[in-house]
């Protein structure tokens, strides 16, 4: 049979991956281990989720473990798995290429950053380097690995030094063996040969994995009294012992979430949390829950302190595993956690789960779906008992995500309205919830008011606040797109009604009748002149300083909206806005005078769009035509 072999590059973003990883995971080299056992872990796990539907593909190889092998004289390290293997094309796919977003996250972070020198093994630790962290200890690292249920092996070998070549191989049984040819150790460096310390980095970051970690370890046994030398008075003259060379297992394999709580401490919570999710950092939170009666579960959750680089992408993992009486059934369990939950990671253990329940049907499962009614209740209980700093901590990093959820869970919506936090017109940069809007309304104030757009900045200084300011009225500022979606869905809270500050009418003070009727005629002209832009011009209940500003119907889409959708290039309904004029300006005195001394005046016209251009930039918008705005403020200063 012709052997296939090829030599590859690694696409130029692994090598950069593979130099930063050696570079910056130096003092952390140990690491290497738990990542590779991790993989072995996953392996296994994926295959007896498949011997679930499919007989017969574990063979007579039902002992799951892994293997790791020293050996001092050749100065390698070996860890082996009978998991699911990988096939050619697996390899190819899987190992020296960017398959993974995660991995792409972090390339992105990593050229954001642009320097090696930030990028702390913390940051690192989030995206899972997984496999590659073999490269930090080993000069070579081969791979060798057959899938279940195919009969050819296949070989990867690199030096990470930019190549790699992939061989048809041979291997007499299942799984994955990976061979690292080490690295020569220098002085005061651990010894990956040594047993102890390969005992020790096992236990301190792989002791919680579900599977045997085997090694062989040298031993002293007592050596059976008739098989002793003796002299003639029957004392023993030779040695009691001997050595022998046995497989230990070194892990614990202990499932702490059956554990009571109190027999679990801080550091095997944190310890469990870093297995699970792969970040370095400690969790924010955790939730160790017991739950008896007819939906019976056990849950171990984690909020994360940070949240990872993919939040958003929505093929990112999910975080919660599920067991059976602590046999895994399955990973990134989505149906365990609604989308606006999707950061939290933990285990979820139910007994009466059927063992061979599918993707597919998970979602109809009625205990499935109470647990998760459950553990989203305690959720709810956890957050809004955190101290205000660690839910503001909490906040920043997910808050986007759960604001999410005020859209689709309707049952949750005042819940996690409760949760909602903005900074406002009056918080000083700091975030208010909208309990503590409502608190502190002016008497007479009826509605909570809000105003969304692109930044803090912006927003604060906006016109369309002017006269709600001089009301000492303060406003929600929203900054989020998602904000959009959340007013949207979220048209009133504690019996107030939400209100745009930009849509409608704002009801602060009455309009001056006089003067609308005064100004009747001209607004009907200007209306004439800008029809193209503008659905309607009117005396404003917005502005005190400022002579223009757009506006909108209640049921216009927002300024903001508009820029989001189409930014995301989404087609957007034609959405004319209103023209808002200040009667009070002294601008507006000069402008109905040249109106009524001659109505065709070129000036005037000028001017006319200059309001508007005005309007548009008090919103922080681009005017249409920069020149000829620039042009008529400088001949406006000319004449001045
Ligand atoms: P990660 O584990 O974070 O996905 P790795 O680079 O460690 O990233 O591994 C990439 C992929 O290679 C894994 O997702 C898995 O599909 C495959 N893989 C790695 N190690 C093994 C193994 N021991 N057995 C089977 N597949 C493996």
């Amino acid at each position: 049979m012709a052997v296939k072999t090829e030599t590859h590059e690694f696409k130029t973003e692994v090598k950069q991956l593979l130099n930063l990883i050696i570079n910056s995971l130096y003092s952390n080299r140990e690491i290497f281990l738990r990542e590779l056992i991790s993989n072995a872990s996953d392996a296994i796990d994926k295959l007896r989720f498949q011997a679930q539907t499919e007989e017969g593909i574990l063979g007579d190889d039902t002992e799951f473990k892994i293997k790791i092998e020293r050996d001092a004289i050749k100065n390698t390290l070996t860890v082996e798995d009978n998991g699911i293997g990988m096939t050619y094309d697996e390899v190819l796919e899987n190992i020296g290429t960017i398959a993974k977003s995660g991995t792409n996250g972090f390339i992105e972070a990593m050229e954001q950053l642009n320097k090696e020198a930030t990028m702390t093994p913390e940051l690192i630790g989030q995206f899972g380097v997984g496999f590659y962290s073999s490269f930090i200890v080993a000069e070579k690292v081969t791979l060798l690995t057959r899938a279940a249920g195919s009969d050819t092996a296949v070989r990867w070998e690199s030096h990470g030094d930019g190549e790699f070549t992939i061989t048809e191989a041979e291997k007499d049984r299942r799984g994955t063996v990976i061979t690292m040819e080490l690295k020569k150790k220098e002085e005061g460096e651990q010894d990956f040969t040594d047993e102890w310390t390969i005992r020790n980095i096992v236990k301190q970051h792989s002791d919680f994995v579900a599977y045997p970690i085997v090694m062989e370890v040298e031993k002293d046994i007592p050596i059976p009294e008739e098989e002793q030398i003796k002299d003639s008075d029957g004392k023993t003259i030779g040695e009691t012992t001997r050595k022998v060379v046995e497989e230990e297992t070194l892990n614990s394999k202990k499932a702490i979430w059956s554990k009571n709580k109190n027999d679990v401490t801080d550091k095997e919570y944190d310890e469990f949390y870093q297995h699970i999710s792969h970040d370095w950092n400690p969790p924010l939170e955790k939730l160790h829950l017991k739950l008896e009666g007819t939906t019976e579960y056990t849950a171990l959750l984690y909020i994360p302190s940070q949240a990872p680089f993919d939040l958003f992408n929505p093929e990112a993992k999910h975080g919660v595993h599920l067991y059976c009486k602590r046999v895994f059934i399955m990973g990134d369990c989505k149906e365990l956690m609604p989308e606006y939950f999707r950061f939290v990671k933990g285990v979820v253990d139910a007994p009466d789960l059927n063992l061979n329940i599918s993707r597919e049907i998970l979602q109809q499962d009625r205990l499935v779906r109470n647990i998760r009614r459950n553990l989203v209740k305690k959720l709810f209980d956890l957050l809004n008992g955190l101290e205000q700093e660690t839910y503001e901590k909490f906040w920043e990093e997910f808050g986007a995500v759960l604001k999410v959820g005020v859209q689709t869970d309707f049952e949750n919506k005042t819940k996690i309205a409760d949760l909602l936090r903005y900074k406002t017109t009056k918080s000083d940069g700091k975030w208010r919830s909208l309990q503590e809007y409502v608190e502190a309304m002016q008497p007479d104030q009826k509605e909570i008011y809000y105003l969304t757009g692109e930044n803090l900045s912006a927003l604060i200084n906006s016109p369309l606040l002017e006269q709600l300011k001089s009301k000492e009225v303060e406003v929600l500022l929203m900054t989020d797109p998602i904000d959009e979606w959340v007013t949207q869905a979220l048209t009133e809270y504690d019996g107030k009604k939400l209100k745009s500050a930009e849509k409608g009418d704002l009801d602060l003070d009455k309009v001056d009748e006089d003067k609308k009727d005064k100004y009747e005629t001209l607004f009907k002209h200007i209306r004439a002149k800008l029809e193209d832009t503008i659905k309607e011009v009117r005396p404003s209940t917005r502005l005190t300083g400022s002579v223009a500003c757009l506006s909108g119907d209640t049921f216009d889409m927002s300024g903001y909206m508009e820029k989001i959708l189409k930014s995301a290039g989404q087609p957007t309904p034609e959405n004319k806005r209103v023209l808002e004029l200040n009667m009070a300006h002294p601008v507006m005195e000069k402008v109905h005078a040249m109106f009524e001394a001659d109505k065709d005046d070129a000036r005037l016209n000028e001017y006319i769009h200059l309001l508007l251009d005005l309007a548009v930039i008090g919103e922080g918008g681009k005017v249409d035509d920069p020149s000829r705005f620039s042009k008529l403020v400088g001949d406006l200063m000319a004449g001045a």
